[in-house]
């Protein structure tokens, strides 16, 4: 099955990318556990390495599990190709790579993924790059912050851990306006919960390791490309729009048109960067995906009752879920996530951080783990874990202070959870 845009997503994530295998007739995707791919002749070969016609040559580059993987994440989020790689954070260094340079700078949002603040803040700074935080909510700072060296926008749609949620459209605008890409990392909500490329982004990337796996087996990533954007409009952008020399001078913007990102990502990014995911991921990734909507539909309406229960407990301050009348944000879920506020959210305990301790390690059901989007519920301290590198006024900014946890609600039974919590809550404030 081709992309076939009338079909709607419980459909795609079944079946786009994925058809009987032309050799066996095999009806799952096959794992095509291998390195490399007879070339026809000689002839062949040479046209492959030039680009000039499609196929395989090497799993760095290109292997037809991944590729249908690739396929099925196009479809899914309605961008023009897309392009996996080995973990979420591959995949942000794989969206920058094409669009940065030495002395360049993206403007990313102060609500993101601890490791993306640390990614940002200090290890791109390697290469030259560097990162502008701002409050995306604060729309005249997001304007101030870009410059003649601003490269790209970053932000992240359901943002992790707070489950905060950005208004992407007037997001886009503003990007729009300076004539950068802006780029989603929609990981938390998932293209069933949120279509990023609708609401005007350039790029979308993900952890595939969450929500789109589902149980927690493998990391992954994806980059996915509207294939909107013209690269060569205003000359930032070099290596999509000038002479690549590795490829005889071939220039990507002209040649590949609205797949120039994605054929610069396989050609340029994994061939040269290497991050590349293996065919085993993939399969399990396109598995989890087959009931992907399903699933979320489990998280969002249990996050929606836990929520709810704990907003009204006395042993507890504060729960930013946006999907709760009470949220900042409930607003904006109309708008950018319509089918939910995802599952995703951190709550404040009395009793701060030796409360926040204590429940972790009496809850049950929950596992204590640095993961998010499973299909069990996960709980985590960030300001001791995952938001442990940042300073304490990033854990907050992030919405990761001393006396929150984050939760990550699964597709248990929600009253099975709520007890759980119960119990826990119980020991950790007495
Ligand atoms: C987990 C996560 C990442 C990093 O992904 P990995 O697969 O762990 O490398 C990036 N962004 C968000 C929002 C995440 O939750």
């Amino acid at each position: 099955m081709t992309d076939q845009p009338t079909y709607g997503f419980d459909t795609l994530q079944v079946h786009a990318g994925a058809r009987p295998d032309p050799a066996t007739g095999a009806r799952q995707v096959p794992i095509y556990q291998t390195t490399a791919y007879v070339f026809r002749d000689a002839d062949h070969a040479a046209a492959l390495f030039n680009l000039q016609e499609v196929g395989y040559i090497y799993s760095r580059l290109t292997n037809p599990t991944v590729a249908a993987l690739q396929e099925r994440m196009a479809a899914l989020e309605g961008g023009a190709g897309a392009v996996c790689c080995s973990s979420g954070h591959a995949a942000q260094i794989m969206a920058l790579f094409p669009l940065m340079g030495p002395g360049k700078n993206v403007v990313a949002s102060t609500r993101l993924y601890g490791g993306t603040v640390t990614q940002f803040s200090q290890t791109i700074k390697r290469f030259g790059w560097s990162a502008k935080f701002v409050d995306f909510d604060d729309e005249e700072a997001v304007k101030a912050a870009i410059d003649d060296d601003t490269r790209a926008i970053f932000g992240e749609a359901i943002a992790n851990p707070g489950g905060y949620i950005m208004d992407v459209r007037a997001i886009a605008d503003i990007a729009d306006a300076a004539g950068i890409p802006l780029i989603i990392d929609n990981t938390s909500a998932t293209p069933y919960l949120c279509r990023p490329i609708e609401h005007g982004a350039t790029l979308v990337v993900h952890s595939t390791t969450k929500f789109l796996t589902g149980n927690g087996t493998v990391t992954g990533g994806a980059i996915i490309d509207s294939g909107r954007f013209d690269w060569a409009a205003s000359g930032k952008f070099p290596s999509l729009s000038e002479p690549e020399p590795a490829y005889h001078g071939l220039k990507f913007a002209e040649t590949f048109g609205p797949l120039a990102f994605t054929f610069h990502g396989i050609a340029v990014g994994l061939r040269d960067l290497g991050m590349t995911m293996n065919p085993q991921a993939a399969h399990y990734t396109l598995m989890g995906i087959e009931t992907l909507s399903l699933r979320m539909e489990r998280h969002v309406a249990n996050a929606e009752k836990v929520a709810a229960w704990l907003e009204q407990d006395g042993r507890i301050e504060g729960v930013t879920y946006a999907g709760l009348e009470s949220s900042p944000y409930f607003g904006r879920v109309a708008k950018v996530c319509p089918k939910g506020a995802g599952a995703l959210f951190t709550v404040a305990v009395k009793g701060g951080y030796d409360a926040c301790i204590k429940l972790v390690d009496n809850l049950e059901i929950f596992s204590h783990v640095a993961n998010l989007g499973d299909t069990r519920s996960l709980i985590i301290h960030s300001a001791s874990t995952t938001h442990r590198q940042l300073t304490p006024e990033q854990q907050e900014a992030a919405g990761a202070g001393p006396g929150v946890v984050r939760i990550s609600i699964g597709i248990e039974d929600a009253d099975d959870l709520i007890a759980d919590l119960d119990q826990a809550l119980t020991k950790a404030t007495a």
